[in-house]
């Protein structure tokens, strides 16, 4: 059986595992061909492709973490994606997670605060034709105004406080899957829904461990962001 074939089958026995969770025996048909569609171990260093199929996370540098392949398949069911929405993604990471979005949807935006993986990620999703995904160095706290509102935003990094902006720039209607709790803690996975009225509607999932959504400031954003030497890029 390939890596992948595994790949896929971990992910469905885990999604079975948790149906009691998450309300369903099975993701969208969708999601799951995306995962399929997307090679996991173009995103991964050299040094650690050996496991890319794993359903485990895995380092892609910068003391960052790619999700576990479970996680991301999830979170993508949970954003209940069509193919018109544009979609924000907040921690860019590899781009893996970008990649698999960008294949069920029109336009992902996605935002990565350290400088040198967004660069990576940009490069490699320009490299394998992930043509309507845009990646820019910031602080995803904010959201990206510019392209607001978006039907979806994901977030891949941990927060105790939801940013405000993010939920500003969803659409109504639209869903903020994003991990709330402590760092490297006990964190809920939930799905914040933006009613008609404005209200909002968060729905917990379940226990996630991300690595923490940082505050811009500490991170590295300076110096040598983009081929273009600016550091906000399109
Ligand atoms: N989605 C990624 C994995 C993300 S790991 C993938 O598919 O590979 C979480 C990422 O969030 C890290 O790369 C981290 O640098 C980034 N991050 C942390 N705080 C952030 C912030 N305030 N704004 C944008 N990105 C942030």
């Amino acid at each position: 059986m390939s890596g992948l074939q595994r790949m896929l089958e971990d992910i469905e026995m885990e999604v079975n595992q948790t149906r009691h969770l998450i309300g369903k025996d099975a993701l969208d048909d969708r999601v799951m061909t995306a995962i399929k569609q997307v090679p996991r171990h173009k995103f991964l260093p050299a040094d650690f492709r050996f496991f890319a199929y794993d359903n485990g996370p895995a380092p892609i540098g910068s003391g960052q973490t790619i999700s576990q392949p479970y996680i991301v398949a999830l979170m993508t069911d949970l954003l209940n994606t069509k193919p018109t929405d544009t979609i924000l993604e907040i921690g860019t990471g590899s781009g893996y997670q970008a990649a698999i979005l960008s294949r069920l949807v029109k336009q992902v935006y996605s935002l990565e605060v350290i400088a040198e993986l967004s660069v990576n990620a940009r490069r490699q999703l320009k490299k394998m034709g992930y043509n309507n995904v845009t990646v820019k160095t910031g602080d995803g706290r904010l959201g990206w105004p510019e392209h607001a509102p978006f039907d979806g935003i994901i977030v891949t990094a941990a927060t105790l406080h939801i940013p405000r902006p993010l939920i500003d720039q969803l659409r109504t209607g639209a869903r903020l899957v994003i991990p709330v709790g402590l760092p490297y803690n006990y964190q809920e996975l939930m799905v914040i829904e933006k009613k008609a009225n404005g209200k909002i509607e968060p729905r917990s999932i379940l226990g996630v461990n991300f690595v923490p959504l940082i505050d811009g400031c500490d991170a590295e954003t300076t110096g040598k962001d983009s081929e273009s030497g600016d550091l906000y890029y399109e």
